[in-house]
């Protein structure tokens, strides 16, 4: 996308705002054409003085007054015209802000989890706040100056020819010069400036993950290295800054001198003509003053250019998120399919991430409502990937998977996941109240439904060690709780939400072996009546499972019960061995390999 294409695009966003943004323009150009009026009533007075210059008493005032009174008019509307155009420029621009910025937002909640791995928090929130921070600042300037600006370039220039052909010239000439050294400097700085956004881009990104990570880089002594590598960044930025600059610079002067060089051009040329009677004083005069205007235009051009230039990588950003398309949307004829009982079922389902190697391949299974299965297996061995088919956060390359019957592509997405609640390894809270983060599950839930879930979820006791209860705010991503309470908490969301089908990928591995145990009885109790899928390699866990599926590189390869499965001395058997601890293998009988 180049520059002038995102700045059109920008532009078009005002849209949204149609009507004032039209009548603003409007007003522009009314500005515009204002701005021309007053070089040219000013020659005309002048002209009207000097032809009575020999006999100053034969001033005619009949012929000078309306020229003063529409100057004054002018004036008049110009004050008025600029303060209308001031004031709703900016309401346009704060509230296209504000509107971009939620935009954005909500968008990239819905880009999928796949999108969030590769692109890092940091990122994504400078890229949202430069991009609509920037937005709202091109829509201004476009709204107070340079819509009129342009209007003055593009129309009214031409219309100098009119006047004096000779002097419009000049101006022309003067225009295309201006515009010749800002391409140039464009042409030789744009992929030098692209290069500067990704340092800014990296720097964001660098400070972000040191702060998120703040406990490490503490513990392992890091503090000096982080801000060195930041001020190592910084540094390089400079350097790729600094010729940027120096061609700006460049083009400022340049641009300064031929400004200079018109000025004086019109006055010889002025003069020249003038003593071929080929242009009246009061011409002279209207030209010297359109110059002037001009040059200030075009000053405030370049600058403008060279903002715009510094701005277009964040913008280019900005559009390159809220181009990406979420990877999972609602079909256009997905119903809602209510509350479902729970019967899950792959049909020869494939999926990969990158389109080379299968994460998940043909895997075929059905599970009845209120069955609880374990899934089993080394890590990277697709469990999760299969168990994030379930739930949407990707659909399968191939095959289908069918809740009550139903190919869950053709449920809306939020009717399938309020039939699913997920408990994820890592709980993840929000900075904000125990009870806030439980009502995520259920917004309208009763006190007397969020004590049964926390009961279950045996968060009860901790809960009311908090120094403010429920009330007590958990720190950024939970931090001011334990792992094990914070997982608790989560379950105790998943729990309220009340769904047919819950997940639980690697919930428990982060608890305590006490905890754990606990946990397990109270989550026997949750899960009675639900569809329930566990990952967990925790023995005591899989035992509990009415089946057991076996995963080796994305595929089912071993189906049963516990004992079944022992029995059948294969893979479980083998990774049995291999991860449950001794005692555990001496306990329940399997032989150590
Ligand atoms: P498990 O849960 O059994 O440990 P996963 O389902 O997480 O395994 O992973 C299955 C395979 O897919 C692994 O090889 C893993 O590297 C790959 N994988 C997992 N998540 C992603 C991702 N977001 N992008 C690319 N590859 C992934
Ligand atoms: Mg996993």
């Amino acid at each position: 996308m180049n520059i002038l294409r995102i700045y059109v695009r920008v532009l078009a966003m005002l849209a949204s705002e149609k009507r004032l943004a039209i009548i603003l323009i409007i007003a522009n150009l009314a500005l515009a054409v204002a701005a021309f009026a007053e070089p040219i009533l000013f020659g005309r007075i002048i002209d009207t003085l000097t032809r009575s210059a020999g006999d100053p008493s034969s001033v005619s005032w009949a012929e000078l007054l309306p020229l003063i009174y529409a100057w004054i008019a002018f004036g008049i509307f110009t004050i008025l015209a600029s303060i209308f155009v001031a004031l709703n420029a900016d309401r346009v621009s704060h509230r296209g802000r504000l509107r971009v910025m939620s935009d954005f937002f909500e968008h990239v909640l819905h880009l999928p989890l796949g999108y969030h791995t590769g692109v890092h928090s940091g990122r994504l929130l400078k890229t949202m706040l430069d991009g609509s921070n920037g937005m709202a600042s091109v829509w201004l300037s476009f709204l107070r100056e340079h819509c009129a600006s342009f209007v003055s370039l593009f129309v009214l220039l031409p219309m100098t020819l009119l006047l004096n052909w000779r002097l419009g010239a000049l101006l022309i000439v003067l225009v295309f010069v201006f515009g010749a050294i800002t391409a140039y400097v464009f042409h030789h700085t744009e992929s030098l400036q692209e290069k500067v956004e990704t340092y800014h881009t990296d720097l964001a990104e660098r400070a972000s993950d040191a702060l998120g990570n703040i406990a490490i880089i503490q513990s392992f002594t890091r503090v000096e290295a982080e801000a060195t590598s930041l001020r190592s960044i910084s540094a390089e930025l400079l350097r790729a800054q600094m010729p940027v600059l120096s061609w700006w610079a460049i083009a400022t002067v340049a641009a300064r001198t031929s400004a200079t060089v018109t000025i004086l051009a019109i006055f010889v040329v002025g003069a020249y003509l003038f003593t071929k009677g080929l242009a009246t004083i009061g011409e002279i005069v209207t030209f010297m003053s359109f110059a002037g205007m001009l040059i200030g235009k075009l000053e405030a051009t370049v600058t403008f250019a060279n903002w715009l230039f510094m701005l277009t990588p964040k913008l280019r950003e900005f559009f390159d998120v809220t181009d990406a398309l979420p990877g999972v949307c609602d079909a256009p004829d997905a119903r809602d399919v209510g509350r479902l009982t729970g019967e899950v079922a792959f049909d020869n389902v494939t999926f990969s991430y990158d389109k080379r190697r299968n994460a998940v391949k043909d895997v075929s299974f059905t599970v009845k409502p209120g069955e609880t299965v374990a899934l089993v297996g080394a890590t990277g061995s697709g469990k999760s990937t299969t168990l994030g088919l379930l739930h949407r956060v990707f659909d399968p390359t191939g095959g289908r998977v069918l809740i009550d019957g139903v190919d869950i592509r053709e449920m809306t997405l939020v009717a399938l996941r309020r039939n699913i609640g997920v408990v994820f390894q890592e709980p993840m809270l929000f900075a904000r109240s125990i009870e806030e983060n439980l009502r995520v599950g259920k917004p309208d839930a009763t006190e007397e439904e969020i004590q049964i879930a926390l009961e279950r979820a045996q968060a009860k006791d901790f809960i009311a060690r908090q120094p403010d209860g429920m009330r007590t705010i958990v720190g950024e991503r939970g931090r001011t709780l334990s792992g094990g309470e914070r997982q608790r908490v989560s379950i105790a969301r998943a729990l309220l939400k009340d769904p047919p089908i819950l997940i639980f990928d690697e919930a428990t591995s982060a608890l305590d072996a006490t905890t754990e145990r606990l946990l397990q009885a109270a989550l026997d109790a949750a899960t009675k009546g639900r569809t329930t899928f566990v990952i967990a390699h925790r023995l005591a866990t899989i035992r509990n499972a009415d089946r057991i599926f076996v995963f080796d590189q994305g595929a089912v390869v071993e189906t049963g019960n516990f004992e079944q499965l022992v029995a059948l001395n294969g893979k479980f058997a083998a990774l049995a061995r291999a991860q449950f601890m001794a005692d555990a293998v001496a306990k329940e009988g399997i032989e150590p390999a």
